[in-house]
């Protein structure tokens, strides 16, 4: 074991990470991490510091009709559009440091697997049915009219840019015949709607199921649960199957090799969540370890989105779980797998703008991943969301604002008390110091340091991200003050005394290390090995090409080997005295305020010349 290796005691406790699924349409921009990807992170980097055994998931949500659009567009096809941005997203998700077990696909053979599995499990106990209904046409090719090629006014909020299968505005699931006035976004003409035979999901037989299980749900965001319950006032049977060739075929005889019949996109999306554990557990040698984070009834499933995305989390994910387990009005006996847990809670964020509007890629209101980690540091990003994030109400990103968080904040407050406390242990010892007899405000420091755990990791746990970085930046703010109050550069007449306020800085530096560690990850590496720490502190995300396990085909994964990292959520002693220190670097970059006229007229520049048609 390495020297100040102590490892927290592991518990039984499972937590499965379920963290929503990046569409495959275009690079993400960093309004959809900040919903989605770093707070999902944050909560299992604490959990797994905790002890606490995290199985994180996700991977790129590939079918639905933006896809076939965007390869029409390019004239290649959806999968090598699927192909071309899973590995860019898998790109941007890595190097942002989110450390996820497994992320994975929807185009492998295992998630189709699972997916009619669950279809098939439904179909079994009753609640998914066959029903004619009215399908749309083009009436001069007589072709099928995909849903989100057709567009009109939201019968629900009156929007008028809903389209067939959703309204952006209000967030309904809508059904193309639902829609007012709807209209072809090919070419303007009105479609004809003729009868066909589609699969519907019978919402309104998990009414009391859901509002059962929603009834003991108190501790979820207000507006979350209210959200959630609202849905319950009206629910129809909604379509399982839509028109499109592109998606998991509907395991059917007579309907497995139609071209034109496929699962509706966003029914086997959540699906991913399960598929994605049974490939980890395959990935892993057991294939059978999944059980424990789905089955175990006392393990916790947490789901992660941003709130444009709390309907398929709270009503429809569920709803496909009661129905496979036989929990709905119609009863029924579990699928093959067994009876699945329901979600935990659904974590749902609000929305960040950019300067004032809604990010948009089409009207290039928006700054990708990839953009701002080749200008910025990732930490410094993941520092802006977890403090001033959108955790619970709209949130504005500007870049004053980020200016002022990285520059006042990271590197003023938390950089330069590493800087100065390193620096002065480096240069007047060479190695951490030996600390002498501990005065009333030496104690009073590590009292303050190593009892932020609780609190901070109490208000972690609630997923309260933003008081918690908050609480953990006021402890940094007290680590500072008594460094000024101590004074030990002027204590070169007493070295006794200034070696002891050094290792007193030194080890509230390592407490509050470790307390910024879920959100700071790269930096919380480089601290630690200022502190004369060596090996891994926070595992960093690794990307491995990888194949299909069924069909062979390549694919890159993001995966990790998260248990080998020493940080735990407690404090924990710096290396012995006489472990060498070196003068350090500085962990964060200074930003130069002239970055917020040249990123604002990065904007203005894009805002003219929009052509990309992502949301
Ligand atoms: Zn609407």
């Amino acid at each position: 074991m390495d020297a100040g290796h102590y490892p927290q005691a592991v518990t039984d406790r499972h937590i499965l990470t379920a963290v929503a699924w990046p569409y495959a349409n275009g690079p993400r921009h960093i309004g959809h991490v900040s919903g989605f990807g770093v707070p999902s992170d944050v909560f299992s980097r604490f959990h797994r510091m905790s002890g606490d055994q995290v199985l994180m998931v996700s991977g790129t949500d590939e079918h639905g009709t933006p896809i076939t659009v965007a390869a029409d567009a390019e004239g290649i096809t959806p999968r090598q559009i699927a192909d071309r941005n899973n590995r860019v997203i898998v790109d941007d998700l890595a190097s942002l440091g989110l450390s996820y077990d497994l992320f994975t696909r929807t185009t492998t053979a295992n998630h189709r697997a699972v997916s009619q599995e669950i279809f098939l499990g439904l179909l079994k106990n009753g609640y998914v049915f066959p029903q004619t209904t009215l399908g749309a046409i083009s009436p001069s090719t007589g072709r099928t009219l995909p849903d989100r090629y057709i567009e009109g006014t939201c019968p629900i909020c009156g929007y008028d840019g809903a389209r067939g299968d959703q309204c952006d505005n209000c967030g309904n699931q809508l059904d193309p015949i639902d829609l007012v006035n709807p209209v072809s976004r090919i070419n303007g003409e009105t479609p004809k709607f003729v009868e066909e035979e589609h699969y519907f999901l019978d919402l309104p037989a998990f009414t009391r199921a859901l509002g059962d299980w929603l009834g003991t749900r108190g501790s979820w965001r207000p507006n979350v649960l209210n959200f959630s319950v609202n849905l319950l006032e009206d629910l129809k049977p909604r379509s399982y199957t839509r028109d499109i060739d592109w998606g998991v075929p509907v395991p059917l005889d007579g309907w497995r090799d139609r071209p034109d019949k496929r699962i509706y996109v966003w029914f086997d999306a959540v699906v991913g969540y399960l598929s994605a554990s049974i490939e980890w557990a395959r990935r892993s040698g057991d294939p059978e370890a999944w059980r424990q984070w789905w089955q175990a009834p006392d393990s916790d499933a947490y789901y992660f989105m941003g709130k444009d995305n709390i309907v398929f989390h709270s009503e429809i994910w569920p709803a496909q779980l009661l129905g496979y387990n036989g929990e709905g009005d119609k009863g029924g006996t579990p699928g093959s797998y067994g009876r699945l847990n329901l979600p935990t809670e659904v974590v749902s964020s609000e929305f960040l703008t950019m300067e004032g509007r809604k990010f948009s890629s089409s009207r290039n209101v928006v700054i990708y991943v990839r953009d701002f980690l080749s200008r910025y540091d990732a930490d410094a990003l993941r520092y802006f969301i977890a403090v001033a994030g959108p955790e619970n109400q709209d949130t504005d990103f500007t870049w004053a604002e980020f200016l002022r968080r990285n520059n006042d904040e990271l590197v003023a407050g938390w950089g330069n008390l590493v800087n100065r406390s390193v620096s002065m242990a480096a240069k007047n010892v060479g190695a951490v110091p030996t600390p002498g007899e501990l005065t009333d405000a030496d104690r009073a420091l590590l009292a303050t340091t190593s009892g932020a755990f609780d609190a901070v990791g109490d208000l972690l746990s609630r997923n309260r991200q933003k008081a918690a970085a908050t609480e953990a930046m006021r402890v940094v703010g007290e680590a500072n003050k008594y460094l000024s109050d101590q004074a030990p550069w002027k204590l070169k007449e007493d070295p006794d005394r200034r070696d002891t306020v050094l290792h007193t800085a030194l080890q509230a530096i390592k407490d509050c290390n470790a307390l910024l560690t879920p959100f700071l990850p790269h930096s919380a590496q480089q601290v630690h090995e200022l502190l004369g720490g060596t090996g891994v502190w926070s595992a960093a995300p690794q990307v491995v090409e990888t194949e299909d396990l069924d069909d062979g085909s390549p694919y890159p994964i993001i995966t990790g080997a998260y248990d080998q990292a020493q940080a735990v959520w407690a404090s924990t002693p710096l290396p012995p005295p006489g472990t060498p220190l070196a003068p350090p670097k500085p962990v964060f970059t200074k930003l130069d305020p002239s970055i917020v006229e040249e990123e604002l007229a990065r904007l203005e520049e894009k805002g003219t010349s929009g052509t990309d048609g992502g949301a």
